[in-house]
C-alpha cells in the first residue's frame, strides 16, 4: 500500500472518532443524525493538519449540528441542487451547461469530505458514477465535435487508480476536436503523497492538460503540498486554483491575500473565488456578497494583479459563472469615464474624438444616403 492509500484507509469516517468532540452523549447523538445524511471522511494526512477546535482546517471537515438547519427550518430556501445540474445533464455525470466545455464525473469519492460541499447530494455514496457512465459520458463527448474542453471532476479524478485514469484520458485524447482537458482536484492540497512519479509520468503523455486546484486557507499550504504542486508544475501542467468563500474560514481580506501570495509562490496560479452555492446543510458558511466584493477590493492593486481571481457567483438553478466587480466606474458617458483606482483617488479618462479622415468618411456616408433617398423618391 502507498503512502497516499494509508492515509485514506486511516480517514476519521465516525462521529465518534472526531476530533475535539465534546463528551456530551445528547450532542453525540444528534451530529450521528447528521453523519447519516452527510458522510464523514478526514484522511490522516488532512487530521494532522487540525491544530484546535474550530480552526479554519476543522471547520471544513467536522460536521456541526448547523448543518441539519434548514431541514428544520420550513422555508428554507437551499435546495441538494443548487446549480441544477441533474437538469443539464444530456447523459448521466456529464453536465453541458456553457456552448464548448463540459464538466464530466469520473467518480464520487473524495480525500475529505468537505462540510461545505455544493454536491453534498452525492459525494461519498457508492455507486453513482459507474464505468457506465463513464462510456455514455466519453461518447457523448467523441459524438459532439463543439466541446473542445472537457474538465474532469467528481469528487475527486485523482482518487481514481493510475491505471484507470490513464485509461481515461487516453481515450478522451483519441477524441480529435477535444483541445482540453482539465482535472478539477483537491488532492494535491489534501492528499499530497497521492502526486508521484507515477502518476506525474501518467500525466504528462495527455498534454494540454491543465489543474484546477482547490485552496481555500493559506495554513493547507504545508512543505507536502508545496512539494506535489512542484512535481506538477515540473511536469508541465499549468496550475489553477479555486477557492470557496467560507465564513469562518477565509472570510477576511488577509487571509485571503496571503493564501493568494502563497499560491502564486508555489507556481499555482488563483482563478476564481465562488460565492458559496445555495446547497442544503450549508447555510452556516454563507457570507453576504458584498464581502466577497471587498475583499477583491482589497487585493485588486495591493498585491501581484496575478494574484486577484474571478469572484463569481455560480448563478442558482443553472444560469453558469457569473463575475462580480467592485464598482470602479462612476460615470462613462461619449464623452468620458470617470474611474476610481485602488487607493480611492479618481480620474478622468477622456474618450477619442472622431480623427478627420474619420468626419470625411462620415460626410461621405451622410451624401451617400442622402442620394440613396433620393433614387427611393425618384
Ligand atoms: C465551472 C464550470 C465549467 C467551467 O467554467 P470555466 O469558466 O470555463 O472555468 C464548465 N461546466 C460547468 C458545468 C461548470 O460548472
Amino acid at each position: 500500500m502507498q503512502e497516499w492509500q494509508k492515509h485514506l484507509s486511516n480517514s476519521v469516517v465516525k462521529v465518534e472518532d472526531l476530533p475535539f468532540l465534546p463528551d456530551s452523549i445528547e450532542y453525540r447523538e444528534r451530529l450521528q443524525k447528521v453523519a447519516d445524511i452527510y458522510p464523514i471522511r478526514i484522511n490522516s494526512y488532512f487530521l494532522n493538519q487540525i491544530k484546535s477546535e474550530n480552526d479554519p482546517m476543522w471547520k471544513q471537515v467536522v460536521p456541526t449540528l448547523d448543518e441539519l438547519d434548514d431541514i428544520l427550518e420550513e422555508e428554507s430556501l437551499l435546495v441538494s441542487d443548487p446549480l441544477n445540474e441533474e437538469g443539464d445533464m444530456p447523459v448521466p455525470e456529464l453536465v453541458h451547461r456553457y456552448p464548448d466545455r463540459v464538466l464530466l464525473m469520473v467518480n464520487n469519492q473524495c480525500p475529505i469530505i468537505c462540510r461545505f460541499c455544493t454536491r453534498k447530494r452525492k459525494i461519498g455514496f457508492p455507486g453513482i458514477v459507474t464505468r457506465e457512465t463513464l462510456r455514455q459520458g466519453i461518447e457523448y463527448i467523441r459524438s459532439h465535435p463543439e466541446i473542445r474542453d472537457v474538465i474532469l471532476s467528481g469528487g475527486d479524478p485523482l482518487l481514481v487508480p493510475d491505471k484507470e485514469l490513464n485509461r481515461i484520458l487516453s481515450e478522451l485524447r483519441s477524441i480529435d476536436h477535444l483541445e482540453i482537458i482539465r482535472i478539477g482536484t483537491r488532492v494535491p492540497g489534501t492528499l499530497p503523497q497521492r502526486v508521484t512519479p507515477e502518476l506525474c509520468n501518467i500525466l504528462k503523455k495527455y498534454h494540454p492538460l491543465y489543474f484546477n486546484m482547490h485552496f481555500n486557507h493559506p495554513d493547507e499550504i504545508t512543505p507536502e503540498v508545496e512539494n506535489a504542486c512542484n512535481m506538477l508544475a515540473d511536469t508541465g501542467i499549468p496550475l489553477g486554483s479555486q477557492t470557496v468563500l467560507l465564513k469562518g474560514v477565509n472570510d477576511d481580506s488577509k487571509v485571503m491575500k496571503a493564501l493568494m501570495q502563497k499560491l502564486l509562490r508555489i507556481r499555482v496560479k488563483p482563478y476564481y473565488i465562488y460565492q458559496a452555492d445555495m446547497a442544503s446543510g450549508t447555510n452556516h458558511f454563507r457570507t453576504n456578497v458584498q464581502k466577497g466584493l471587498d475583499i477583491i477590493s482589497d487585493l485588486q492593486g495591493h498585491t501581484s494583479g496575478m494574484g486577484v481571481p474571478y469572484y463569481v457567483i455560480d448563478a442558482p438553478g443553472g444560469g453558469g459563472k457569473v463575475r462580480l466587480l467592485p464598482n470602479t466606474v462612476i460615470e462613462h458617458n461619449e464623452k468620458e469615464v470617470i474611474i476610481k483606482n485602488y487607493e480611492g483617488k479618481i480620474f478622468r479618462y477622456p474618450q477619442p474624438t472622431k480623427s478627420s479622415s474619420e468626419k470625411n468618411r462620415l460626410s461621405n456616408e451622410e451624401i451617400n444616403s442622402n442620394t440613396d433617398t433620393c433614387q427611393i423618391a425618384v
